[in-house]
């Protein structure tokens, strides 16, 4: 730190992007409390885990994992809240590093060749800044070094809000909502869609219709969090 940000530092002290305290020591973007409300979360990556038994029968994928479980009113909720509303973009990526350890470690998806993060229409990645689910995908790389293509799947109308809709008006929203251009990009590879949450994964098994006209490709899921 130089002296110009330990001044400022000092006069705006960083804040926990989950809980707002005052972040002490070596604490970044989240407090000591908050980083081990998350490690108290986790979720299996082994197969069958949840995400696993939600995505496999809709969509066929060759596996899914998801890092940790979301729930109401808990620290992962509020971390994903700060991803998505609060401009928490350096949040994104950690939270990506969080999960590509995960998947690592799980030695599951080791033969995975590309990243594809879900996309977001263009109005409100415009009205965000940015893509969380991009984001996560260079949080991913950053430990699981692999190329990321996010110009192939496309949100090809914007959905309304899908945490504001039921379970059944979700999957009617996502309907055709994705396709797909440039396909030879993905053609006959292991591709990784990224995700922050999945609850009913009506997003994502839309995400899989789309990508599943590419020839030869094989395909599994990811995500930072699974609701249940
Ligand atoms: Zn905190």
């Amino acid at each position: 730190m130089n002296a110009a940000q330990s001044l400022l530092h000092l006069l705006l002290p960083a804040t926990c992007h989950a809980c707002g305290s005052v972040l002490v020591g070596n604490e970044r973007l989240l407090c000591l409390d908050c980083q081990l409300a998350l490690a108290g979360s986790p979720m299996p990556a082994a197969g069958g885990n949840p995400t696993e038994l939600l995505m496999y029968g809709r969509t066929g994928c060759k596996a899914a994992a998801s890092a940790m479980r979301f729930t109401q009113q808990s620290t992962v909720q509020r971390v994903v809240h700060a991803m998505k509303f609060h401009g928490s973009a350096e949040l994104c990526v950690a939270m990506g590093r969080d999960l590509g350890g995960t998947l690592l470690a799980s030695g599951r998806f080791d033969t995975v060749e590309a990243l594809v993060p879900v996309p977001l229409h263009w109005t409100r990645r415009l009205r965000r800044g940015y893509n969380q689910s991009l984001l996560l995908c260079q949080g991913i790389a950053q430990v699981m070094p692999r190329t990321i293509e996010d110009s192939v799947l496309r949100r090809a109308r914007a959905t309304a809000q899908q945490s504001l809709r039921s379970g059944s008006q979700r999957e009617a929203n996502v309907t055709a909502a994705f396709t797909v251009r440039h396909a030879r990009r993905l053609e006959g590879r292991h591709v990784l869609l990224v995700d922050d949450v999945v609850t009913t994964g009506s997003t994502l098994a839309a995400c899989v219709d789309a990508l599943s006209t590419i020839p030869g490709i094989t395909i599994s899921i990811a995500t930072l969090c699974i609701a249940i």
